[in-house]
């Protein structure tokens, strides 16, 4: 594993023209919303749960769906303020030389920072969609439906099943957005991976993208991950310390 500094992996994003970053869950736990695959993550903790949330569930089982509005209803997502890593992030941006912020986060947050080349790979959970006609809506539209006491409210337009505008598993991602994720990350002559465990494809696969295209490639995640070999930095250290000091903001 490599042994650059903060300070040396500083220079490079000083001296990139342009740079494709993409964050993950790690990103966003400072601001209350929890991770999935960490080693405190809703996920490693209860495996079951990880099951529950597929595709194929969600259209079967009512008790599934119920479960599911409750869980956004609850969110800490309508709480959350952007922390410090997506200032810095929005801040870069105004350089001029960000490439692209794909981002496997739902929340919404970098956005909310002020961002404004956020590609959602895996979608939005501010917004609603109709798994039969398509429709989209924002997601405080639908809220207010379960205060009201439906428990799985269905879509005004035809009366079919509605889901976060988010990819769940066994749901493919869009064919659009995961190819502008892939241009950005052979655009780029640095590639970050910030705050993700590089364990889910296709979103790991864009450092393969980016290095086979010479970027270098620069891992910040607490935990290791199977790209730390390949890369040219990796850093261990918090995501809300170390990247001001990286992207010079
Ligand atoms: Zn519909």
């Amino acid at each position: 594993m490599s042994t650059t500094s903060v300070a040396e992996a500083a220079r490079w994003f000083a001296e990139a023209a342009s740079i494709t970053v993409l964050t993950g869950a790690g990103v966003s736990t400072d601001s209350g919303i929890p991770d999935f695959r960490g080693p405190q993550g809703v996920w490693t903790r209860n495996p079951a749960a990880e099951k529950l949330f597929t595709i194929d569930n969600y259209l079967a089982d009512p008790e599934v769906r119920r479960q599911a509005w409750a869980a956004r209803r609850t969110s800490p997502l309508w709480t959350a303020e952007p922390n410090a890593a997506h200032r810095a992030l929005a801040d870069f941006e105004r350089t001029g030389r960000l490439r692209a912020l794909v981002t496997q986060n739902t929340d919404g947050l970098h956005q909310a920072a002020g961002s404004g080349r956020v590609i959602e790979l895996h979608g939005t959970a501010r917004e609603a969609a109709c798994l039969d006609c398509g429709a989209r809506m924002p997601m405080t539209e639908v809220l207010p439906r379960l205060e009201a006491g439906e428990a799985d409210p269905p879509c005004l337009e035809c009366g079919g099943i509605l889901k976060s505008a988010t990819i769940s598993f066994g749901q493919q991602l869009d064919g659009d957005v995961l190819d502008a994720a892939a241009e950005a990350a052979r655009d780029a002559d640095l590639f970050a991976a910030i705050g993700t465990s590089l364990g889910v494809y296709p979103a790991a696969g864009l450092c393969d993208y980016a290095v086979a295209h010479g970027a270098r490639l620069v891992v910040v995640n607490a935990e290791p991950t199977p790209y730390d070999d390949v890369a040219d930095a990796v850093l261990r250290e918090p995501i809300g310390d170390v990247l001001p000091r990286l992207l010079g903001v």
